[in-house]
């Protein structure tokens, strides 16, 4: 193996703690497409975490109690008010993103499909299980197995998708039957405080609350909470699980990915070309399940890599307003174009070719999409996650190389294999390390709830969704034994 860990994640630079005389210091949050300040949110304290999580388990049980039946009609009288806000929060995504209007749009709609799917099947997904008896002695018995949730969820969120990156956790935890106290990225709060809001607005149960903050104030969260889900870096993620086996508390990390992309010489090249410029470059790449590296079969190297940089070159790029005008916006702060530029930098300087792009976009925090080739597994742009839109395209002998070179990674989140024969693109993916593999697509999986969306490697412990598991991984398994006699 020729990867290297992850280095640990800086705390976002983006932010701005002041340190105010009376109540907590506030966090600055910004545009990062120009700069303005948008808003301020207080930078909470240990202590105001553990107030909030004492007075979440004070109406828990009362959610418990009404059952998924009683919490589904509070769930779709949220994704009402979704619908209705969507332009609203969509507005005030854009302002702490700086993200095109139409991707901006994404995350309400996201959220709305997926409340929807966990208000509807919860009943089905915490009904008792039954199994069958297996012994003399269990015969006897009337075996059940009880799905009972743990009563402070925690939900640890990072910048790239504000809304939907809170809303694909808390609603499943929600709807099992948990309190769930969010903190969401300091980088982007204002739209996880819309959430909040919007909880209230419609009159639910206390039992959804959001805290504002850096580290320290996630770290509180893990520190106070009963089930931990977090999504963010690998580096904080092992920093969490630490904290979580310290006070033997269960949890669930969503962490970064070096997704690769196989083009074999079967493939439909301008569908792939077309596909692997999306996956790389949509939301600037910064996406944990972004294509972040790419193996093409020899015979059709060229051919790729020239329809590849056409549609990378097509790509427009600028700050967007209400209407939609633009592909690729900014990227979160500079932290993460001073990873991006160093990731191109190191590259060129050990002889890559930049094909189009490689440089800072001209407003703000943006970075022009980018292709690479010439690139080896010596480049810290082929092994680190870039988080960024790069794409690194490699040059493979066949079929055994690409899947050696994809699966030479410390992560292991997603991938996809690009082929006109989808058998044989099945059978690659059972040879990938990935927690998911899309043929002839991206992303697609995210889309599927009723998928399991985990990460192998230092991508991940446990999984988001996955039908039923998407709702029990909240709650405690009790077994009852009743005579039947
Ligand atoms: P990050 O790890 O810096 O921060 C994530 C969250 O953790 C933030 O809310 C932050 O305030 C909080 N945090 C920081 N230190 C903490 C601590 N010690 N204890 C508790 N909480 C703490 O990540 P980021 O820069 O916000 O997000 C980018 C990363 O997220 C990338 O690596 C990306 O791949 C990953 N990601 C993964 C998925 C997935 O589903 N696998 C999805 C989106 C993003």
């Amino acid at each position: 193996m020729t990867n290297t860990e992850p280095a640990p994640a800086t705390e976002a630079q983006a932010r701005e703690t002041t340190a105010k005389k009376d109540g907590p210091a506030v966090i600055e949050v910004r545009n990062p497409g120009t700069g303005e300040v948008v808003g301020t949110v207080p930078d909470e304290t240990a202590d105001a975490v553990a107030a909030k999580v004492r007075e979440l388990r004070l109406y828990q049980p009362e959610w418990e109690a009404i059952g998924p039946e009683g919490r589904k009609v509070w769930l779709l009288k949220f994704q009402d008010w979704l619908i209705d806000n969507t332009d609203r929060l969509a507005t005030v995504l854009q302002s702490e993103t700086a993200k095109p209007r139409v991707d901006a749009l994404i995350d309400p709609g996201f959220a709305t499909d997926l409340i929807g799917y966990y208000a509807r099947r919860a009943a089905k997904f915490l009904a008792d299980d039954h199994p069958s008896p297996h012994s003399p002695l269990a015969r006897v018995k009337r075996l059940t197995t009880v799905y009972r949730p743990y009563p402070v969820v925690g939900v640890i969120t990072p910048w790239n998708f504000p809304l939907a990156m809170p809303v694909m956790d808390v609603f499943p935890a929600l709807s099992a039957g948990a309190a769930v106290i969010l903190k969401p990225s300091e980088v982007t709060p204002l739209s996880a405080l819309e959430l909040a809001k919007g909880w209230a607005e419609i009159g639910a149960p206390p039992v959804f609350a959001v805290v504002t903050g850096a580290g320290a104030t996630g770290a509180a969260v893990v520190g106070n909470a009963d089930y931990i889900q977090f999504t963010g870096s690998t580096a904080t993620g092992r920093k969490i699980a630490a904290a979580c086996v310290e006070r033997m508390v269960p949890y669930s990390l969503e962490l970064g990915g070096k997704d690769p992309a196989i083009v074999l010489a079967d493939a439909d090249l301008e569908r792939a070309a077309h596909g692997i410029a999306f996956g790389g470059m949509f939301n600037s790449g910064q996406v944990c399940i972004s294509v972040e590296r790419v193996y093409v079969e020899a015979p059709v190297y060229d051919e790729f890599v020239a329809k590849l940089t056409a549609n990378v070159k097509a790509l427009r790029q600028g700050l967007d307003g209400r209407d939609s005008k633009y592909d690729v916006g900014a990227l979160a702060n500079e932290n993460q174009v001073a990873i991006v530029q160093r990731h191109v930098e190191e590259a060129v300087a050990a002889g890559a070719k930049v094909l189009t792009g490689g440089k800072r976009a001209g407003f703000g925090t943006a970075f022009e999409p980018t292709v690479l080739v010439d690139v080896d597994h010596s480049m810290s742009c082929v092994t680190e996650e870039t988080f960024g839109p790069t794409l690194p395209v490699m040059k493979v002998a066949d079929e055994s190389e690409a899947v050696r070179l994809a699966n030479d990674s410390v992560y292991g989140l997603s991938a996809s294999v690009w082929t006109g024969d989808k058998e044989r693109g099945e059978r690659i993916a059972r040879q990938l390390n990935a927690g998911a593999v899309n043929i002839n697509d991206v992303f697609a999986n995210l889309f599927s709830y009723a998928l399991p969306m985990g990460g192998w490697g230092l991508s991940g412990v446990g999984a988001r969704w996955g039908g039923a598991n998407g709702v029990r991984k909240y709650c405690r398994q009790q077994a009852i034994t009743t005579p039947i006699l």
